[in-house]
């Protein structure tokens, strides 16, 4: 079964395709995240960006034709052992534009983009960019599975960055380290929903909020049943402090007592487990009156 977060990427990878200006940020985000420097002699370096996930290859591809004539190549790699999974990857060969392109969308290792400038000087662009880091470097849980949205990066100053902007977006994200990597993640239902809408997962933001009102549904018909229960063990101890009062009216005592309450004092000895309802049926009363008689019974045997 594919994942849901396998799910949300191939809904954004497909989705359409932002301004001009976005879809820089976007690539700029996904090649930050998901690609390595190759070394290439005198034509200066090249880019190699790896996926698990076809449509995100593709969307690198397209997002790369936009910025003018690149060569690239893509290559797959089967699986060759369990549990592999098959990676895409797109190769851009050592070539001059690629100098470029390292510098304007700001691809240094050890560094972060600049917040508010370039790619990231406008809001619609900082969504983009932070899509683009999902489909690279992004997973979030399964709606029921315990809300948790997270991106994985190995550098602390990228991880600070796109918490940073995560915050700006008005996400409420945190930061921790996971063995050698730095993780950024949202655990609000909430707010991942509210992210899946941002960048444009409405189909997997839908199912999320479906499955928490399942969710809630089914903890407050929980919340019932545990009130219900707590009555009934209410309705026990009162039956069982009644008998034990009853109980003790004997002979005399309970020949004192009016005609009524003896009635009502029979009908409780002889059904013990029966609820104020039940006896209120019995006696033919309305069940206050039952309560109303029970009480004073209890009284008039704890006074004597
Ligand atoms: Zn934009």
């Amino acid at each position: 079964m594919i994942s849901f977060a396998s799910e949300v990427k191939n809904e954004l990878a497909r989705g359409e395709g932002d301004g001009e200006c976005c879809r820089r940020a976007e690539l700029a985000a996904l090649l930050k995240t998901g690609a390595t420097m190759t070394l290439g002699g005198r034509s200066g370096p090249g880019l190699s960006f790896s996926t698990e996930n076809a449509a995100v290859a593709r969307r690198v591809l397209r997002l790369l034709k936009d910025e003018g004539a690149i060569t690239t190549e893509i290559t797959v790699s089967r699986a060759l052992r369990l549990k592999k999974n098959t990676r895409y990857e797109v190769r851009i060969p050592p070539q001059p534009a690629v100098g470029r392109m390292i510098e304007e969308l700001e691809l240094l290792p050890g560094s972060a983009p600049t917040p508010g400038r370039g790619f990231l000087k406008r809001s619609c662009c900082e969504v983009a960019y932070i899509r683009g880091a999902f489909l690279s470097a992004g997973s979030v849980n399964r709606p029921g599975a315990g809300y948790h949205l997270e991106f994985v990066s190995t550098s602390y100053q990228y991880a600070e960055f796109l918490l940073n902007l995560a915050e700006k977006l008005s996400l409420p994200a945190r930061l921790t380290d996971r063995k050698e990597f730095y993780i950024v993640y949202v655990k609000e239902a909430d707010a991942i929903a509210d992210f899946l809408n941002m960048v444009g997962a409405e189909q997997a933001a839908e199912k999320l909020e479906i499955s928490r009102n399942v969710k809630e549904v089914r903890n407050q018909v929980n919340r019932l049943v545990n009130c219900e229960t707590a009555n009934l063990q209410k309705t026990a101890d009162a039956a069982a402090r009644q008998l034990n009062a009853i109980r003790q009216l004997t002979g005399e005592g309970k020949a004192a007592l009016p005609e009524k309450l003896q009635e009502t004092l029979e009908a409780r000895l002889a059904n013990p487990d029966a609820s104020l309802t039940d006896l209120a049926e019995i006696l033919g009363i309305t069940r206050s009156g039952v309560n109303h008689r029970l009480r004073k019974i209890v009284e008039m045997a704890e006074n004597m």
